[in-house]
């Protein structure tokens, strides 16, 4: 007789997940399977599949070790092709006086098991998530009251909860709660220079089974497996943790906004931790990530702006984009203030554009499945913000396309704080900027054949014929907003002609990009 039948999906490939909470080997069981379902709900990058499928066979084959069952499906083997049918097959089989599972990190798959389990008066149990620092119950105990939820509110009460970076007075640690001012600079004219290569994991006879599957049953999906070197194991991920802290923390701060041409790793990924797929499988606890980087900074090994700016990303924006993707749903996937309606381009699945910011930024992220914050906020985010294009779609190519994405965190960054489809809820004002923000912060436009300078005419960049668009078409907006009504005016100041001009470039833009997209 089966007591328990424990449901672990592949992004709670946690050891200590409260559905193991006093789980008995002699009369409990697991139950994984690869459904193609999940691997195609979008269209997902061959590395991203590669990655879950490889996680959670190691998972699989670690419990077993433990002497624990694990009923297993494989791809192509699983007994239906969406998770809940798979598992109503094996629930016929294994007749489980209880079902389980954590908290699923998505509303879709959270109201399936739930819906499956009701229909069949199946008794079951969902527990609480625990691998977050704030249970979803906290968050929206500090939700009330607040029509206008900000991080950095919600930030300063988690530092104020957990004590990290808090003197006893309750007065941060180095007299401020954030030190952006020392942080966020471009690189010298030379660039960054020779880095220290983030560890690499190579496919080990497992992962490289996967790989092979995954080239053959899913050889049509977007991005390259060719460079695969993810850690997908908890040894392997507690390993690039410590090579991220020993090597790359104490220059994070400094330069988490810079971008440069190359690979991502060396040079591109910089000073970026690479932890954020291992931290979403749950093969990394967000407090042992934390707890690691402020031993760095008590024993001296990094300085306090970038331990306090690496904290700030997980004790702060991890949770607060969790708390408010549970807060939103259902509702928020359907967001899209600003009226967007515009196809996503074409070359956002390819690369294949003349403009050299997109273009090395789509590249790294074919290649690899990864990109750092900046290239998504503001190159590829940025770009399909100022186009237009409809946030379902972004939403989905960001879900698609990216190692790390699993929809509680990449739907929040995509919609609220990349798209401003929420109207302002996450974040305060819309990510715009023109294309001497990226010639700034990058060494792209170097080698671009537009000039960023230039926003219609001869050598006009995209980036900046959109922008002034942008602000020309949501001026009524945006006029008022303290953050937004300097660029706005500065639209405003334009002469009727160059307006003009600026509104027929980005009116041809839009016009031949829907054409390719069709
Ligand atoms: P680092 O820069 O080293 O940061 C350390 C850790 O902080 C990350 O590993 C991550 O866990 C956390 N973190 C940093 N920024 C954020 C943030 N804005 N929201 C939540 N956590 C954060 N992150 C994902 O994990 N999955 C996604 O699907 C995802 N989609 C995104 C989509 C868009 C449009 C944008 C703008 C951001 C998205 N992010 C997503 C957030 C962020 O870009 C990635 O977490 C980060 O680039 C991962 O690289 P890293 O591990 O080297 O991060
Ligand atoms: Fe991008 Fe414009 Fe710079 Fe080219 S000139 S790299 S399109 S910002």
């Amino acid at each position: 007789m089966l007591r328990r039948l424990v449901v672990v999906l592949g992004d709670q490939l946690d050891e200590r997940s409260a559905a193991f909470d006093g789980f008995d080997p002699a009369c409990d069981a697991l139950w994984m399977a690869e459904v193609r379902a999940e691997a195609t709900v979008v269209w997902s990058h061959q590395a991203r599949i590669a990655l879950f499928l490889a996680a959670m066979r190691h998972f699989a084959e670690s419990r077993r070790a433990l002497g624990w069952t694990v009923h297993y499906h494989r791809s192509g083997q699983a007994p239906g092709q969406t998770l809940d049918e798979a598992l109503a097959v094996d629930l016929d089989r294994l007749k489980p006086a209880e079902l389980c599972w954590v908290e699923p990190g998505e509303w879709r798959v959270a109201e399936a098991l739930r819906g499956l389990a009701e229909r069949r008066g199946q008794a079951y149990r969902v527990c609480e998530d625990r691998h977050f620092l704030c249970s979803r119950r906290d968050f929206e105990g500090w939700m009330q009251g607040r029509r206008q939820p900000r991080l950095e509110h919600f930030y300063r009460w988690m530092r104020g909860r957990t004590g990290w970076l808090v003197e006893p007075d309750g007065q941060p640690t180095g007299g401020a709660w954030n030190f952006d001012a020392d942080n966020r600079e471009a690189f010298p004219a030379g660039g960054p220079g020779l880095r220290p290569t983030p560890l690499a994991f190579a496919p080990e006879a497992l992962t490289a089974e996967v790989l092979a599957e995954v080239a053959t049953r899913y050889g049509d999906h977007p991005g390259s497996l060719a460079h695969f070197d993810w850690p997908v194991t908890r040894a392997q991920a507690l390993a690039a943790l410590a090579d991220f802290i020993g090597h790359r923390l104490a220059d994070f701060g400094r330069y988490q906004d810079a971008m440069w041409t190359g690979e991502p790793w060396p040079r591109t990924l910089l000073f970026h931790s690479r932890l954020s797929a291992a931290l979403n499988l749950k093969l990394l606890d967000p407090r042992e990530v934390c707890c690691a980087a402020l031993e760095a900074y008590a024993e001296g090994r990094a300085p306090l702006a970038a331990v306090e700016g690496f904290v700030r990303q997980i004790l702060g924006w991890r949770e607060y984009v969790r708390g408010l993707y549970w807060h939103r749903m259902p509702a928020y996937l359907e967001s899209n203030a600003l009226d967007a309606q515009q196809p996503l381009p074409a070359f956002y699945w390819t690369g294949d554009t003349a403009m050299n910011c997109l273009r090395q930024t789509l590249g790294e992220t074919l290649a690899h499945g990864y990109a750092h914050h900046i290239q998504r906020l503001m190159v590829t985010g940025l770009y399909a913000l100022l186009l237009g294009v409809r946030p379902r779609e972004v939403h989905e190519w960001y879900l698609a396309i990216y190692v790390d994405a699993v929809e509680w965190v990449e739907l929040p960054n995509t919609l609220g704080m990349s798209q401003h489809a929420d109207g302002g809820f996450m974040a305060s004002k819309p990510y715009v900027a023109s294309g001497k923000y990226i010639d700034r912060m990058s060494d792209y436009c170097g080698g671009c054949v537009y000039r960023p300078d230039r926003a219609s005419g001869e050598g006009a960049c995209p980036v900046s014929t959109l922008y002034w668009d942008f602000l020309d078409r949501h001026q009524t907006r945006f006029r008022g907003h303290p953050r937004l009504k300097m660029q706005v005016n500065n639209w405003l100041r334009k002469d009727e002609a160059e307006r003009q001009a600026i509104r027929a470039a980005a009116a041809d833009l839009r016009a031949e990009q829907a054409r390719q997209a069709e």
